[in-house]
């Protein structure tokens, strides 16, 4: 992505940031200049605007998220994920209902209080066992939020994890262009049902999560625009963003990583437009730039997903290559993180950190 080389004037660029921040949608084009048309100065100054407003709802504190791989089996073969069915190199593994019920354990013990299932759309992992696993850690931990993120199910599938006792959903739209959706997934894919799906979780009570990687092969600043222009209009509570970064054995194995920098300013710019939204530091944000979390909170960011797969398993849940994987156990994890955000004078916030 090219920076279009027009610049900005600062009476320009002070007009747009005042804009935003009083929540005025700055429409296609006001979006397109905040894309491109930015030079580091104004880029700085947006990213402390939007951690000043971060400060101003969420203080210093950064919710934290147990993230829990429960399977790396999947029957979707997007171009991008190093999880894809067609893989063969790809290690796969499913937890047990127990496993799941182990991992939420020691992450209660650790002082967590949402967990994240995340896994590929494994069949033996089916609406029923989805089910049954959610209501399995709702008896045991009453009050502790549970967030799903196991892709595509039908709309009675999300309805009986919402009865079972799930709390949020995480669902990427990926890119909101259909040509360019159709450049990252087989044609038996669909934008438009992944939208769909938002659409039935967000009616169904969810606190809702979409958003889109940064940085996939044939991306193009309209195809952001697209993004954007579909978040504003399904006002998601969460809104995860993270740069591309190839898989090993996929078709973009030898495509280059999404841009640290535009993942940064989109972080910003959502904080700005969306300023009670949950957004995270991404871990591939990390994985790209060792100082992309911390620079991610410093730019807006409110929430962190620590791992708390079991440690054997972190490895084979291999989306991408390289992936950050901080601590081998997580109450060693959630030490480090508290460091790390204490270095910048912030610290760990242990509540749920609903959308409110
Ligand atoms: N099967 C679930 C979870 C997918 S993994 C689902 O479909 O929602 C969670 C997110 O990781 C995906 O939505 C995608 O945005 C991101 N991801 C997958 N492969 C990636 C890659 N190679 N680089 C960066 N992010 C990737």
């Amino acid at each position: 992505m090219k920076e279009n080389g027009e610049k900005l004037s600062e009476t320009a660029f002070r007009g747009m940031l005042d804009a935003l921040s009083d929540g005025e949608s700055p429409g296609r084009e006001g979006w397109c200049r905040w894309l491109t048309a930015l030079d580091e100065g104004q880029d700085a100054r947006l990213r402390a605007r939007a951690a000043e407003v971060s400060r101003r709802h969420f203080g210093y504190g950064v919710y934290i998220r147990g993230l829990i791989e429960i399977s790396s089996y999947c029957r979707n073969n997007c171009y991008y994920c190093g999880l894809r069915h067609s893989n063969r190199f790809a290690s796969r593994y499913r937890l047990s209902r127990e496993e799941v019920l182990d991992c939420c354990r020691e992450g209660a013990r650790a002082g967590f209080s949402t967990f994240v299932l995340q896994g590929g759309e494994d069949g033996v992992q089916d609406d029923a066992w989805v089910a049954g696993t959610v209501e399995a850690i709702r008896e045991e931990f009453p009050a502790h939020a549970i967030t799903l993120s196991v892709g595509e199910r039908s709309e009675a599938a999300y309805r009986s994890f919402r009865e079972a006792g799930a709390d949020r959903y995480l669902l990427r739209h990926e890119t909101r262009n259909d040509v360019h959706y159709a450049c990252l997934h087989p044609a038996e894919m669909s934008g438009a049902r992944r939208r769909e799906c938002l659409r039935v979780l967000k009616s169904l009570g969810y606190q809702t999560g979409a958003g889109m990687m940064v940085g996939t092969p044939g991306q193009t600043v309209d195809c952001l625009l697209d993004d954007l222009a579909f978040l504003e209009e399904l006002e998601p509570e969460m809104i995860g963003m993270g740069p591309f970064l190839p898989a090993a054995h996929t078709p973009f194995a030898h495509c280059p990583a999404g841009s640290a920098a535009l993942t940064l300013r989109l972080v910003a710019l959502m904080r700005l437009r969306f300023p009670r939204a949950l957004i995270p530091a991404t871990t591939a944000l990390a994985t790209l730039d060792g100082q992309g979390r911390v620079a991610a909170i410093l730019g807006g960011a409110n929430v962190v997903m620590p791992n708390l797969s079991p440690s054997g398993v972190r490895e084979k849940y291999a989306i991408y290559d390289h992936k950050a994987c901080q601590g081998g156990e997580s109450a060693e994890g959630v030490r480090q993180l508290e460091q790390e955000l204490r270095s910048i004078g912030y610290h760990i916030d242990y509540g749920r950190g609903d959308y409110v």
